[in-house]
């Protein structure tokens, strides 16, 4: 049993989070994946929607998908104005399911070219595997030296490997592409354009009808 985190701000969820994790389940073999939705992200502006708009859509999004759940651990109140540092929550997730539960963190490519301004970024595999989604527009590789000698350590062709032990690899999956960002997406809407085909229907009502991102008529 192979499950994963998906940590994000979604603000909002979109079909590029969707599409490469449903890919990604099914190329790697994952169990479920919980969508963990940041309330303080560290490394980028608040939100614009609030915490309980944002998990809305992330219900929303996931309603017709039983592979998803949402992990609420770092929307906690306490966690006002106090980033959430994946490394801490990989730590308290395994305290919480023991050191031989198979755990995998899905990112998408920018994300991990970002990886060597996070907390303890070396010691994320120490607790989980990376699975690094394709995102169109950025670098395949890094010109950090230690972030690539730290990837080629770690990096795993074989997505066999990942169940055999429960942290540990790096994992570089084939996702399709997909071009889809929350920034475009809440600048569309600012400017009236339509973005209904970059998110599911049901959160694209949401938003309508609460009028979120300045959206005024569409
Ligand atoms: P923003 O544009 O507001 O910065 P975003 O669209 O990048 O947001 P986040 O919620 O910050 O979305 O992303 C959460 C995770 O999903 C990150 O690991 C990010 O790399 C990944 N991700 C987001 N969009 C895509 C995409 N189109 N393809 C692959 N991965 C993506």
């Amino acid at each position: 049993m192979l499950t994963a985190l998906f940590g994000g701000t979604f603000d909002p969820i979109h079909y590029g989070h969707l599409r490469p994790a449903l890919a990604l389940a099914e190329e790697v073999g994952l169990s479920s994946i919980s969508l963990l939705p940041n309330r303080t992200p560290p490394h980028k502006p608040q939100p614009e929607a609030t915490t309980e708009q944002r998990l809305a859509m992330l219900k929303l999004a996931i309603s017709n998908y039983s592979l998803f759940s949402i992990d609420t651990r770092e929307l906690e109140p306490k966690l006002i104005n106090q980033p959430s540092f994946t490394i801490d929550t990989l730590k308290a997730w395994r305290k919480q399911n023991g050191p031989q539960s198979g755990l995998a963190f899905i990112m998408g490519q920018d994300s991990l070219l970002s990886l060597p301004t996070w907390k303890e970024w070396q010691k994320l595999v120490d607790y989980c595997h990376l699975l690094i989604c394709k995102r169109p527009g950025y670098a395949k590789t890094s010109c950090d030296c230690n972030l690539q000698a730290w990837i080629k350590q770690h990096q795993t062709k074989d997505s066999q490997a990942l169940h055999h032990c429960p942290n540990g690899y790096i994992y570089f999956a084939n996702t399709p592409l997909e071009t889809i960002s929350a920034t475009e997406i809440r600048q569309n809407i600012n400017s009236r354009q339509s973005c209904e085909k970059l998110l599911p229907p049901k959160v694209w009502r949401y938003i309508h009808e609460h009028g979120l991102y300045n959206l005024k008529k569409c």
